[in-house]
């Protein structure tokens, strides 16, 4: 990519989409995103069954009807969903997938406090380096 190139990607993505980070890598389509979901409620990571049902029987949150709950640990209730067959490793519901896992992964969930699965394609790299921060605060 030539200079300009960089410049309007760069430019497109910190000014107009407010992006930190540009995502590199690709879908090894492993499911791990698929398996191990925290859900955040309120800026709160729900921690409790009876929270999950409670919330769960509110028709403001369709997507969390297909999810189950496999288990809890010290950040809250780890949840698997059901849409996603084992056997071919994919999503039953692929092309009415949510936004959420459209977009997946996406920067904005990072800020909400998740970490990208160990198993992942997809990496994320600082648009500007440290050095250029560095430039850019010396000049001001
Ligand atoms: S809807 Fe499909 S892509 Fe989204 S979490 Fe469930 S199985 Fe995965
Ligand atoms: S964890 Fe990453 S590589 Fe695996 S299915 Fe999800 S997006 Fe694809």
């Amino acid at each position: 990519m030539n200079n300009i190139s960089n410049f309007l990607k760069k430019y497109y993505y910190t000014k107009i989409l407010k992006r930190n980070y540009f995502r590199y890598g690709s879908c090894k389509k492993c499911g791990a995103c698929c398996k191990n979901i925290y859900i955040r409620h309120k800026n709160n990571v729900i921690k409790s069954k009876e929270e999950f049902i409670t919330l769960k029987n509110n028709d403001d949150y369709p997507f969390w009807k297909n999810l189950e709950i496999i288990g809890k640990d010290e950040l809250g209730v780890v949840f698997k969903c059901k849409l996603f067959d084992e056997e071919k490793s994919l999503c039953k519901k692929h092309k009415k997938r949510p936004d959420i896992c459209r977009k997946y992964p996406s920067e904005e969930i990072f800020k909400m406090g998740a970490i990208l699965k160990e198993e992942c394609g997809y990496y994320f790299k600082p648009i500007e380096s440290f050095r250029e921060i560095l430039d850019r605060i010396s000049v001001k």
